[in-house]
């Protein structure tokens, strides 16, 4: 078993508790939630925070409740177990659930969280991997090198966001809340990420993600999941794609590519989706969506978005009252 790094660790018991605790030393400091992403990442001696802070004692981040505007408001500390079971994010917002259900395995849902998915690392084959391995290819702009082995002569690293929730969340678009000891923020998900792999979002050192809200689904909304991966029983994406149609609108999200989800927006008439907003949409993936060689398999990874995208798009879910 590989020993974790010596690090000062802290179990706040309280939202502000936890707030002034970063505050207290930003630069040195990461929060941990369900710990699935984070620990390995200090065992392989990825990263090596002086201080870790604990968010699994925070009542206040494990909340599922009902907005003033007919939405959802989904805090950061709930499991994504949690979340593909919850009563009104099946009925309602059901591609959301299903990306929830789709990640890793049980134990890493029962542990991982809202929180720790949306700002979960970047990926790439030439860094997940064990100190040892990286220094013998040289290390890489991500931590200790200053080159990138996707991109030869590349000045910025474009691992690849391969996380699940941040698609439906885009195509329902949704909006995410950020807490420091300076301010609170709302931003729409589609500002949340950067398009850097070194950092791929824009919360700031001192803030912490307490959770998302959902805008009340439009009355004939419908929506779908679609994710490729090597093996159905743990893998992460090797391209993922959410959809949605209703309000006038048809949107796709697609993610696993790079550093950045893509948010595609196309007009939509009332009803079943027309042939040629799924011909306009899976033309628009064709041209902005352009898998790396961040998570390999780029050809045929690319290939397969076309497919993707209309089997989202016609698998759409109409949400439900909830039960
Ligand atoms: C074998 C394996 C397979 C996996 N498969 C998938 C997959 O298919 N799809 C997928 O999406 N993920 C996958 N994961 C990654 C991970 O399990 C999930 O993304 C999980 O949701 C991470 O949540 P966590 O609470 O465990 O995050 P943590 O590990 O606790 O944290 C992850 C990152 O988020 C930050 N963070 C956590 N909470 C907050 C917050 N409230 N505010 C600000 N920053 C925060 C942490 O500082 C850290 O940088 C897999 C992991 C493993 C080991
Ligand atoms: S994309 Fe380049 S810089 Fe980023 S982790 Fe991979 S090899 Fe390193």
């Amino acid at each position: 078993m590989l020993p974790l790094p010596p690090f000062s660790w802290l179990a706040p018991r309280s939202l502000d508790e936890a707030i002034d605790a970063l505050a207290a030393a930003p630069d040195e400091t990461v929060l941990l939630a369900g710990g699935t992403d984070l620990l390995p990442h200090l065992k392989y001696g990825r990263r090596a925070p002086r201080r870790v802070i604990g968010l699994g004692r925070l009542p206040e981040l494990a909340r599922v409740e009902p907005t003033a505007d007919g939405g959802l408001w989904v805090g950061a500390g709930v499991t994504l177990d949690h979340l593909a079971a919850e009563p009104r994010v099946v009925a309602r917002y059901p591609a959301l659930a299903a990306a929830a259900a789709a990640v890793g395995s049980p134990q890493l849902r029962r542990m991982g969280t809202l929180g720790g998915n949306l700002c979960l690392d970047t990926r790439c084959r030439y860094f997940d991997q064990s100190a040892f391995w990286r220094g013998a290819l040289g290390h890489c702009l991500k931590k200790d090198g200053d080159t990138c082995h996707v991109v030869p002569g590349g000045r910025r690293c474009v691992a690849a966001l391969a996380a699940d929730t941040p698609a439906p969340l885009l195509v329902y678009e949704a909006t995410i809340e950020l807490r420091s000891a300076r301010a609170a923020r709302r931003l729409a998900l589609t500002d949340f990420y950067a398009g850097d792999g070194l950092r791929p979002h824009v919360a700031a050192r001192d803030e912490l993600v307490t959770g998302v809200h959902l805008p009340a689904p439009a009355v004939d909304l419908r929506s779908a999941h679609v994710k490729l991966r090597a093996r159905a029983a743990i893998d992460f994406p090797l391209l993922a794609v959410a959809a949605a149609g209703g309000g006038g609108e048809a949107r796709v999200a697609v993610t696993a590519l790079g550093p950045r989800p893509r948010l595609l927006r196309a007009p939509a008439p009332p009803g079943p989706l027309p042939d040629a907003t799924i011909d306009a949409l899976i033309a628009l993936a064709r041209a902005r969506c352009h898998p790396l060689a961040s998570l390999g398999d780029e050809a045929w990874r690319a290939a397969l978005i076309a497919p993707s995208v209309r089997r989202a798009l016609t698998s759409l879910q109409p949400s439900r009252e909830t039960p």
